[in-house]
C-alpha cells in the first residue's frame, strides 16, 4: 500500500469515526472528512503542476493542516520536506536549497518568529522555490477551494502511478550531536512503521490518541499520525506547541487511551501544580521515546497516569523512526530497564565499533539495525549515507547498546557522549539514574568535560525542585560517596534552570559541553 490508499481504507471501513481533532480550535474531523479535505487539497496541488517526486516543504507547528497536508503530498506522491518549527531564516534557506523544494506551505507566525517575512527575506537567494502558500490564507482557502472544483479523476490517475518504494517525505534529524541530516524515506518506510508501532500498542478504532510531541518530527508525523490512521484511530492535538497543561486537559476532554512524549515532557506534567484536578482515567497506554527514561519517571507515569501499557520505543529518523519497542505484557521491571526487543520484521545487532563483529549478550557494542525500516538515504549527501548503512544494508545508528539473554536491548548512551576518564569508559546514563534518586534533583545530566589529568572529568548539570537549595560538588559528593565507585562521582556541579534542547525535545550535551568548557575557563 500506499499511504494514500491505507487512508482511503481506513475511511472506507469507519467513515463516520473520529480521525482528527485540534484541541486549540475545537476543530474536528470524521474519517470521511478528513479524505474530503485531504483529497481537495491534493487535487489543488495537482492544479499548481506538483509532480511525482517534487519537494513541497510543511513550514508549521501542530496544526490540523499539517496533517492535511502530509496526506494530501503522499497521495500525489510529492516528497514531504519537514521544516523544523524553530528555524530561522538561514536554517529554512539552507533546508529550501538542500531539498530543493518547489512549493511551501507555511504557518503565517507562531509565537515571535514572523514566518511570513522570514520566508520574503531568503526567497530571493532559493531559485527552486517558486510558491508559497500561508495557512489561514487566501492561498490556502484558494487550494482547497480549486481542488473541491476539480476532475477526482487526476487524483485516482496520480495515485495509481505510485510505487510504495517511492520518496515520501524529507525528514531531518533532531541535530543533537550536530548538523542535521535529511533522511529520505519511502511510503513503505514510514508506513510500516507507523503501523508496526501502532499494532505493539495494540491501537483499534477506538484509540485516542495525544499528540504533543512536534509532527515535524517522525515521533509525531509517523508514531503519531499513520500509527493513528493505520490502525483507524484519532489523532488529537493538544496544542500547537507543547504546554504540560493543556496536555493534560486535551487528554481528560477528548478521554485519550494513549499519550505521547520524550522524557522530559513527562517530567513536566507531572510537574503541574493542579495535576491531581484532571481526569486521566481514560489512559491505557502510551510511548515514552527519544532519550533515556529515568527509572523513577516511568514508574510515576505508570502510576499517577494510569499508563499501565505504556510501552518505551527506541529509534532514529534515519530508520522510520522504531527499532526495539517493549510490549504490553512486558514486566515493569524490563520497561523500566530496557528499550524492548526488535520490532516485527527487523533485525538488530550489537557490533564491536572497531572490528564490526557481534559482541557476546550482556557486552556494549555499537547497535545496528536491519530490514524495512532503513532509509533511501540521507538526501543529497552520499558520503553520508555510506558511513551509516553498510553495503548489507546495516544501519550503524552511534548508539552504544547492550542485548540481555532474552533479546532485550538497554540503550548506554551514544558513543559521542562516552566519557573516558583516565582510561576507564563511564556511561553517562548510569550516573544520571543515580543522581535521579537524590529527593532534591528534578532531572539531571552528565558530561564530560577536558581534564588535563585524567582527559576528562565528569560535570553534572542539575535542575533543582521547587523550593530546593542549589546542590553543591561537595553535597553531591557527600551523596554519592559509598554508593557509586569513586571514578563515578561527579567533579564540578552546575545548576541550571533549563537543558538546551533541540524542539524535539532532546537535551543537547554538545552545547553544555561547549558551554562547560567556557564555564571551567
Ligand atoms: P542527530 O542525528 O542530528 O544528532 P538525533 O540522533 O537526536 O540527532 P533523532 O533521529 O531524532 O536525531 O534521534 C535518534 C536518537 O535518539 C537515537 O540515535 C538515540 O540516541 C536516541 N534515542 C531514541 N530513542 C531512545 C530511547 N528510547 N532511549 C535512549 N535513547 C533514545
Ligand atoms: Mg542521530
Amino acid at each position: 500500500d500506499t499511504i494514500g490508499e491505507n487512508l482511503d481504507r481506513a475511511a472506507r471501513s469507519h467513515p463516520d469515526r473520529d480521525a482528527l481533532v485540534e484541541c486549540a480550535t475545537g476543530r474536528r474531523w470524521t474519517y470521511r472528512q478528513l479524505v474530503e479535505d485531504v483529497d481537495a487539497l491534493a487535487l489543488g496541488l495537482l492544479d499548481l503542476g506538483i509532480d511525482r517526486g517534487d519537494r513541497v516543504g510543511i513550514w508549521a507547528p501542530n496544526c490540523a493542516e499539517w496533517t492535511l497536508t502530509q496526506y494530501a503530498t503522499a497521495k500525489i506522491g510529492a516528497v514531504l520536506v519537514t521544516v523544523n518549527p524553530a528555524y530561522r531564516s538561514h536554517e529554512l534557506e539552507y533546508v529550501l536549497n538542500q531539498a530543493g523544494i518547489r512549493l511551501l506551505v507555511a504557518a503565517e507566525r507562531f509565537r515571535t518568529s514572523d514566518y511570513a517575512a522570514m520566508i520574503e527575506e531568503v526567497r530571493p537567494r532559493c531559485a527552486e522555490l517558486e510558491r508559497v502558500v500561508l495557512i489561514g490564507s487566501g492561498g490556502w482557502d484558494g487550494l482547497l477551494a480549486t481542488g473541491r472544483q476539480a476532475d477526482p479523476a487526476a487524483l485516482a490517475e496520480r495515485q495509481t502511478a505510485l510505487a510504495p518504494d517511492d520518496p515520501i517525505n524529507i525528514q531531518y534529524t533532531s541535530g543533537t550531536t550536530g548538523f542535521p541530516k535529511g533522511a529520505t524515506l519511502s511510503h513503505h518506510n514510514i508506513l510500516n512503521n507507523g503501523y508496526f508501532v501502532g499494532e505493539l500498542c495494540g491501537y483499534t478504532e477506538q484509540d485516542r490518541i495525544c499528540i504533543p510531541v512536534p509532527f515535524y518530527h517522525c515521533f509525531g508525523m509517523v508514531m503519531g499520525n499513520l500509527a493513528a490512521t493505520s490502525h483507524g484511530a484519532c489523532a488529537v492535538i493538544p496544542a500547537p506547541a507543547f504546554d504540560p497543561a493543556a496536555t493534560l486537559a486535551a487528554v481528560a476532554a477528548e478521554s485519550c487511551t494513549s499519550l505521547y512524549g520524550v522524557p522530559t515532557m513527562f517530567i513536566a506534567e507531572l510537574a503541574v501544580p493542579d495535576f491531581d484536578s484532571y481526569d486521566l482515567s481514560s489512559l491505557r497506554t502510551g510511548i515514552m521515546a527519544g532519550s533515556p527514561c529515568p527509572v523513577e519517571v516511568m514508574k510515576q507515569v505508570i502510576e499517577r497516569m494510569g499508563m499501565t501499557e505504556v510501552s518505551i520505543c527506541y529509534g532514529m529518523t534515519e530508520t522510520s523512526p522504531v527499532s526495539t519497542q517493549t510490549r504490553a505484557d512486558d514486566s515493569i521491571e524490563r520497561r523500566v530497564s530496557t528499550v524492548g526487543r526488535v520490532g516485527p520484521h527487523l533485525e538488530v545487532k550489537v557490533v564491536d565499533p572497531a572490528t564490526g563483529r557481534t559482541v557476546p549478550r550482556g557486552e556494549p557494542g555499537e547497535l545496528c539495525t536491519r530490514g524495512y525500516s532503513v532509509m533511501l538515504g540521507y538526501w543529497g549527501e552520499p558520503d553520508k549515507t555510506a558511513e551509516a548503512v553498510d553495503a548489507a544494508r546495516w544501519m550503524h545508528t552511534g548508539d552504544l547498546a547492550v542485548m540481555d539473554r532474552d533479546g532485550y536491548l538497554s540503550i548506554t548512551g551514544r558513543i559521542k557522549d562516552m566519557v573516558i576518564r583516565g582510561g576507564e569508559n563511564l556511561y553517562p546514563r548510569e550516573i544520571e539514574e543515580f543522581l535521579h534518586t537524590h529527593p532534591d534533583v528534578l532531572d539531571v545530566q552528565v558530561i564530560g568535560v577536558p581534564d588535563a589529568k585524567y582527559g576528562e572529568e565528569l560535570m553534572a548539570w542539575v535542575r533543582m525542585r521547587e523550593g530546593a537549595e542549589p546542590l553543591t560538588a561537595e553535597a553531591v559528593r557527600a551523596y554519592c560517596e559509598g554508593r557509586l565507585a569513586r571514578f563515578k562521582i561527579p567533579r564540578y556541579v552546575h545548576v541550571v534552570e533549563e537543558f538546551p534542547m533541540t524542539v524535539t525535545g532532546k537535551i543537547r550535551k554538545v552545547e553544555m559541553r561547549e558551554t562547560a568548557v567556557r564555564l571551567l575557563a
